[in-house]
């Protein structure tokens, strides 16, 4: 039967309500677990009831014993093969999360639980066929998916195979492909063949084939998907694209710093097996508003920067890191360390910063009437830099006078300005920053701290603890202006090395779409 067809079966089979047609009563055995079990379909759970033995003494004691599947934690159904009796092994896929490491703390990543139910009634074929088809229905709904055959619109999944320690591929082909498939999601698989081809996919794609997709999925660190947005920034038909194709990021780079505030947002644990709660997050999520930035350089080239513009000791670091790359997330540890102890102390930027404090922007866009809009009149060809609405059209323009500017004429050990919460999973670097809350977190460190001050900002940053330090200074801005006032210096935009000249910068709020879990973490 061709699966359309087979939908519309399913679909005279279950209505006018799925449960009017659920053959009651359901009945079997729970693997793992002794005696007879009568299983229960509702919209948030696969409900099983032991049943008493018959004739038993026991019964009193045993009766109601229940075990509950929640949907919460489970990505799909499916029948599992087990030699003949292929059709008869129901099997709940469940990531369950671990269990706190101490009281307070947040509960510990997911792990693959699985539920398996050998059905006993219905003893025919098509009844059992309808039991399955039900419970996948029901946790579909839960996720506020249609139910039908899967894979309607594959999610484009990008990989880098030489991102982090070079596991991409493993950790893809192990932990996320299996948990797709598990919750019915179909995907093609492109394995980017050197730097650039990310973003040369999207930037040349027709967009009726990038729309074919449901989502571009990133296997890699933040560089990847820095490059997939740029590839989407340099066409005509960018914030249609950004608008319609939302992204979601399996972390398998250095740092993970998108992975892990979109996780951390999604109230998760993020620790060593933090890929399998990522994967269990894609296959739950919806697309969900976050912010982006736009960032200009005085040459005229501009980026679309989705995590951070970092310039000066940090950006240095991350540059030098490169070289550790084997060591994983580590190397920036390793690479801070060498250059604190480096002889010669550290180098010192001069630079002007300007910054448009957040609320003085957020209470300007509440006067303006036509800010509501997202960003969007409707015209999906507009350059990205006509979004902008604070910003000057170009660096050589004066900043606006009287308008709530605030400009540091400063010697820098560093300055950082992040969109998100943290900078890699052990790096909670700007804490109050949510994906979406139009604010970029304009952060630096003046010269004059001692490097003993400097560690322990570093040795603190895994749990914000860096944000109290009195050098550390930092401001919620809508847009920045940094020129940089003595010859050269390293600038990284989303880790990614870039030219160092002056810049200007504005937060796009809410301009592009994330994978997510909607339930919790982000505001609407
Ligand atoms: P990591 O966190 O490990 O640095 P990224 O996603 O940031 O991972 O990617 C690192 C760099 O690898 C990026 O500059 C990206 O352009 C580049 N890149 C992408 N695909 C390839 C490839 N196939 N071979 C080499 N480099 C690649
Ligand atoms: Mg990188």
């Amino acid at each position: 039967m061709a699966a359309a067809d087979e939908e519309d079966e399913v679909s005279k089979m279950v209505a006018p309500s799925a449960a009017a047609a659920v053959p009651e009563p359901i009945r079997g055995h729970l693997i793992g677990r002794q005696g007879t079990w009568q299983l229960h379909i509702d919209a948030a759970a696969l409900r099983f009831v032991r049943q008493p033995p018959a004739a038993s003494k026991e019964s009193a004691k045993d009766d109601n014993e229940s075990f509950v599947c929640s949907f919460d934690d489970t990505v799909g159904v499916g029948f599992i093969s087990d030699g003949g009796c292929r059709s008869r092994y129901l099997c709940a896929f469940r990531y369950v999360r671990r269990p706190a490491a101490a009281p307070g703390r947040p509960s510990g990543p997911r792990q693959r639980s699985l539920v398996l139910f050998r059905i006993v009634q219905p003893a025919d074929p098509p009844g059992v066929a309808l039991v399955g088809r039900l419970c996948s229905q029901a946790v579909a709904r839960s996720m506020g998916r249609e139910p039908g055959p899967p894979g309607k619109r594959p999610l484009l999944v990008l990989l880098n195979p030489r991102s982090g320690q070079g596991r991409a591929d493993k950790l893809f082909r192990e932990t996320a492909a299996p948990l797709l498939e598990e919750a019915g999601l179909a995907h093609r698989l492109v394995r980017t063949e050197s730097a650039g081809h990310a973003t040369r996919l999207l930037r040349d794609s027709p967009a009726e084939e990038l729309l074919s997709y449901s989502g571009l999925v990133i296997v890699s660190g933040d560089g990847l998907l820095y490059e997939a947005l740029n590839g989407l920034a340099g066409r005509p038909d960018c914030l249609q694209l950004l608008r319609r194709l939302p992204f979601g990021v399996l972390p398998a780079g250095g740092g993970n710093a998108v992975a892990a505030s979109l996780a951390h947002a999604n109230g998760d644990c993020l620790d060593r097996d933090f890929a399998v709660t990522a994967a269990f997050n894609l296959a739950k999520a919806r697309p969900r508003p976050v912010d982006l930035a736009l960032v200009e350089a005085a040459s005229g080239a501009s980026y679309l920067a989705c995590l951070s513009v970092n310039y000066g000791l940090l950006a240095q670091v991350d540059l030098e890191s490169e070289r550790y790359r084997f060591l994983g997330g580590a190397r920036f540890a390793l690479a801070f360390g060498i250059r604190l102890a480096a002889p010669g102390g550290l180098r010192v930027y001069r630079a002007r910063l300007s910054y448009l404090p957040a609320e003085v922007a957020e209470a300007k866009d509440a006067e303006t009437a036509d800010v509501s809009n997202e960003n969007g009149d409707g015209n999906n060809r507009k350059p990205l830099a006509s979004l902008k609405r604070h910003l000057p059209a170009s660096l050589s323009d004066p900043l606006p006078s009287n308008a709530g500017w605030v400009t540091e004429e400063v010697d820098y050990l560093l300055v950082l300005a992040s969109l998100h919460s943290h900078l890699a999973t052990d790096n909670f670097y700007a804490p109050p920053c949510r994906p979406d809350d139009g604010r970029i977190y304009v952060t630096w460190v003046a010269a004059g701290v001692s490097k003993v001050d400097l560690l322990r900002m570093f040795l603190s940053v895994g749990d914000g603890g860096h944000f109290r330090a009195p050098a550390f200074c930092c401001a919620a801005a809508r847009a920045f202006r940094l020129e940089p006032l003595d010859d050269g210096g390293p600038v990284c935009i989303d880790g990614e090395t870039a030219p160092c000249e002056a810049m200007q910068v504005e937060l796009l709020p809410r301009l592009g779409l994330a994978l997510t879990p909607a339930r919790i973490g982000i505001t609407n």
